[in-house]
């Protein structure tokens, strides 16, 4: 079967990384794990040795049908055919929990550990952090530079750093080197954890969450231009009005936005409510 670029097919050949993705994610034998993505089913061979039930979601159904075969005599694992952006996360996630203790109404206790396909990492993302039932955390092989910029400081902030820092934290484990791969990709890759995942606030006020991502967004809007700017401009508020919001939570007109923390987005969120 010929790889295929538009799936993002780059199948994982390094086993020493693999076990380095299963150390990281320090499975315990009754955890639940959902696999994005398992391909070929290196690590989703890993993930069934050593958690207690494996969800693998595959788009390709010839890859999806082989695994089918491979496992049809287990109940530890089920292989999905489905696209993972078209899924109903909470449905199958209750349906894998009814007979276990795992969940409560409101928490359901899952793991995602996946090597996924590039071309919809930050969607994949978005769903796991804002959906009913989050995980408790994310073990992600992705691009090398959306690593980077997922896990960036105060000085190098994105809207995509600010969009998961705001829900969760995340760190760089470790980098890939892309002949890791076959086919080998253009990019090199590196493993992230996404844990302390707290969504609560999109539950009890997704009218302020939308407002937050709002006033983000217009913050960074024109790359070049200050914070300031760059509000007054998008959100069509008076320049020194802005100025003088900013001003009493310490932050001077001249600064940029990838220099602010999701802290001082709160705050600013909060003033320009008002
Ligand atoms: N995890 C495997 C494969 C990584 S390549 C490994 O480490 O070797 C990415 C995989 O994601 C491919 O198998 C591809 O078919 C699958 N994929 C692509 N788009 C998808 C989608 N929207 N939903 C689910 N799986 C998808």
């Amino acid at each position: 079967m010929k790889p295929k670029k538009s799936l993002g097919q780059n199948f994982l050949r390094d086993t020493d990384v693999l076990e380095k993705i299963i150390q990281s994610a320090n499975l315990k034998s009754d955890d639940l794990v959902i696999e994005i993505g398992p391909g070929e089913g290196v690590l989703t061979e890993k993930l069934f040795k050593h958690a207690g039930k494996v969800l693998a979601i595959e788009l390709d159904s010839a890859l999806a049908n082989k695994l089918k075969k491979q496992y049809k005599d287990s109940k530890k694992i089920e292989i999905i055919n489905a696209d993972i952006l078209n899924i109903n996360l909470p449905e199958i996630l209750k349906v894998e929990t009814r007979h276990c203790l795992v969940s409560t109404e409101e928490k359901i206790n899952y793991k995602v550990v996946a090597n996924i396909p590039y071309y919809i990492t930050s969607p994949i993302i978005q769903l796991f952090l804002e959906t009913k039932f989050p995980p408790t955390e994310m073990i992600l092989m992705v691009q090398k530079e959306v690593a980077e910029r997922i896990c960036a400081r105060v000085g190098q902030m994105s809207i995509l750093a600010v969009s998961v820092q705001y829900y969760a934290k995340p760190e760089l484990l470790f980098y890939v080197n892309k002949k890791s791969f076959f086919p080998v990709p253009e990019v090199d890759s590196a493993v992230i954890k996404i844990s302390k995942i707290n969504n609560q606030q999109i539950i009890n006020n997704k009218e302020e969450v939308k407002h937050f991502f709002r006033i983000v967004k217009a913050g960074f809007s024109a790359k070049r231009k200050t914070l300031v700017n760059n509000l007054s401009a998008s959100l069509k508020l008076d320049k020194k009005e802005v100025e003088e919001k900013l001003k009493k939570i310490g932050i001077t007109p001249n600064q940029r936005a990838q220099e602010l923390s999701v802290e001082d987005w709160k705050k600013i969120a909060m003033l320009i409510y008002e």
